[in-house]
């Protein structure tokens, strides 16, 4: 079983759902932070990483002694990350989308690819659970192909909690496709019913079940509960804001840790979205 925790805008509490359901899980679970511009689930279950592994992606390399500069793979490339000017051809590798178009449309075989790379991963172990994460190098813009590496490290053997990063866009996508259950963590505002939505359509295109934890429950309005009854999403957990909580959070302690009454109502959360799994509850 492969359970996402998403959130259609960042600051909403996603890392702390993901990292206290990783710890309460009645097995071993694995946790993969695919929020690769931001991970901080290592700030809370402190892994012991025995592996690191840069992550390279493929870039275009020109030879310009065969280059007849007909712009041909200018033409081709969509995201303007290669350009032919006079004499010249430049490329913008950090603009480069690897999707080998230029390569192949060269008639000169003047175009290769090089590896760039955009940042790492790192495995590890924090008690019972499998850790990895991704860590995108500072000025990158292309979040999914390291996501989709950390993603690769899934153990098929446990049940995997992923840290989805917040929004809507590629990088999310990314994250939460091909999972069983997406849970949003969300708060009762109206930025927060209102990026809620956006990231419902998109789980909803994807045709995965969703559940909904509302943090802060007791800030904002009602909406967000209104909204999740018309959407027929089901509320899974409600934590009321809470001094103690708030300071475990920022002296990087698990909720469960610092508040044990809480342990089980994650491993109910955890219950709950397994029935959901296995019954095949409605997209
Ligand atoms: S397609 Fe090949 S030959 Fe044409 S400009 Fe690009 S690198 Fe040069
Ligand atoms: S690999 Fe694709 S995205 Fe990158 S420069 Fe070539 S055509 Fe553009």
């Amino acid at each position: 079983m492969i359970i996402s925790v998403a959130s259609g805008k960042g600051g909403t509490g996603k890392t702390t759902i993901a990292v206290n359901m990783a710890a309460s899980a009645p097995e071993s679970a694995q946790l993969l932070d695919c929020d690769v511009e931001a991970p901080n689930a290592h700030l809370f279950l402190n892994p012991s990483i025995y592996e690191t592994e840069p992550i390279f992606v493929p870039v275009p390399e020109i030879d310009e002694t065969k280059c007849t500069h007909c712009k041909k793979c200018a033409e081709i490339c969509r995201f303007k990350a290669i350009a032919v000017i006079g004499e010249t051809v430049l490329t913008f590798p950090e603009m480069c989308h690897s999707c080998g178009g230029c390569v192949v449309v060269c008639p000169e075989s003047a175009v290769t690819e090089t590896g760039r790379r955009i940042g790492e991963i790192e495995k590890g172990r924090a008690g019972e659970i499998d850790f990895v994460h991704g860590r995108m190098r500072v000025g990158e813009a292309m979040s999914p192909p390291l996501i989709r590496k950390v993603r690769a490290c899934r153990d098929p053997r446990k049940t995997t909690i992923i840290d989805a990063p917040p929004g809507t866009s590629c990088p999310a996508v990314a994250a939460v496709k091909k999972t069983d259950f997406v849970l949003m963590v969300t708060e009762p505002t109206p930025f927060g019913l209102h990026d809620l939505k956006l990231a419902v359509g998109a789980v909803r295109i994807l045709g995965i079940p969703c559940g909904l934890v509302i943090n802060r429950s007791d800030i904002g309005n009602d909406r967000v509960r209104e909204y999740a009854a018309d959407a027929d999403i089901p509320v899974l957990m409600e934590i009321p804001f809470d001094r103690k909580i708030a300071g475990a959070y920022s002296r990087g302690i698990l909720m469960i840790d610092a508040l044990p009454e809480w342990k089980e109502r994650f491993e109910t959360l955890y219950r709950d979205i397994a029935d959901c799994v296995r019954r095949g509850c409605e997209r």
